[in-house]
């Protein structure tokens, strides 16, 4: 049974539709890349995904480990197991990144019964998980985004993914270059994190993520919709031929 399936998604912002009919099974385990050019609608697949307000959804469903998705707030889609990775993190200062991931995590726990984690085992655990991605404790606490490069950005993406272990990680690639070693690292922590009860949707615009982070399944989207699916060959296919090749509304442009 998929964890997550997506049929006929429609989504606008404002009157400006975006999401053109997207369907999309992505079942326990397994990480999917899509791509597309600049403009296909990726991030607003991520954020309607995500709940957040700026798209309204017109037509379809999302089902999440057997319950709609898209009738849940933010917050409990949160709680429910899906994380989304900030493409363009929103700046809270004065607020510690550590302070926000343990009110997070201990919502989650909260949601499931089990008890929050006082500040000592959250330091704890915090300590083991930015292992992972070369995070050092400095950098722990400063307030979440403030002044991070874009490398220290992706790396406290995925030790937050790595702190608050989700079903279903949505992970939107910046446009912007990565360095290698933050990409490495990226890719270490994401391939760490893989695991049989584990989903990863990696949104991408450039093909050499995946030279690290080797998906199950490739997709790529244009105006609004999924053209082409495919194994990890597509992503390599693209590579070389670019987007062109596979012609229709929108595929030329990136
Ligand atoms: P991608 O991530 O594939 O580059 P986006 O989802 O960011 O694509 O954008 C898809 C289309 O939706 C683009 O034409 C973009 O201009 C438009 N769009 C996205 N977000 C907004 C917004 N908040 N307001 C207006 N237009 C938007
Ligand atoms: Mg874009
Ligand atoms: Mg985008």
């Amino acid at each position: 049974m998929s964890l997550l399936s997506i049929q006929d998604l429609h989504a606008r912002v404002g009157d400006k539709e975006i999401l053109k009919g997207i369907n999309l099974e992505v079942r326990p385990g397994e990480v999917h890349a899509i791509m597309g050019p600049n403009g296909s609608g990726k991030s607003t697949l991520a954020g309607v995904l995500a709940g957040r307000e700026t798209y309204t959804v017109t037509q379809g469903s999302v089902r999440f480990d057997g319950n709609d998705l898209l009738g849940l707030s933010p917050e409990a889609r949160s709680q429910a197991g899906v994380f989304l990775a900030f493409q363009y993190p929103v700046e809270i200062p004065g607020v510690g990144n550590l302070h926000f991931l343990r009110t997070a995590l201990n919502a989650k726990r909260r949601a499931k019964g089990e008890e929050e984690l006082d500040a000592m085992d959250f330091m704890q655990l915090a300590k083991d998980k930015a292992k992972l991605v070369e995070l050092d404790s400095a950098f722990m606490g400063r307030s979440v985004n403030e002044g991070f490069s874009g490398g220290e950005k992706k790396r406290n993406e995925i030790f937050q993914m790595a702190v608050l272990q989700p079903k279903l990680a949505l992970l939107d690639e910046t446009d912007s270059g990565l360095d290698i070693d933050a990409l490495r690292v990226v890719a270490g922590g994401v391939n760490a994190l893989r695991a049989p009860d584990r989903s990863m949707v990696v949104i991408t615009h450039y093909q050499r993520l995946l030279d690290y982070i080797v998906p199950d399944h490739v997709h790529v989207m244009a105006a609004g919709r999924i053209v082409r699916s495919g194994g990890r060959e597509l992503a390599l296919e693209l590579e070389e031929k670019g987007y062109g090749w596979l012609g229709g509304e929108g595929v030329g442009a990136g």
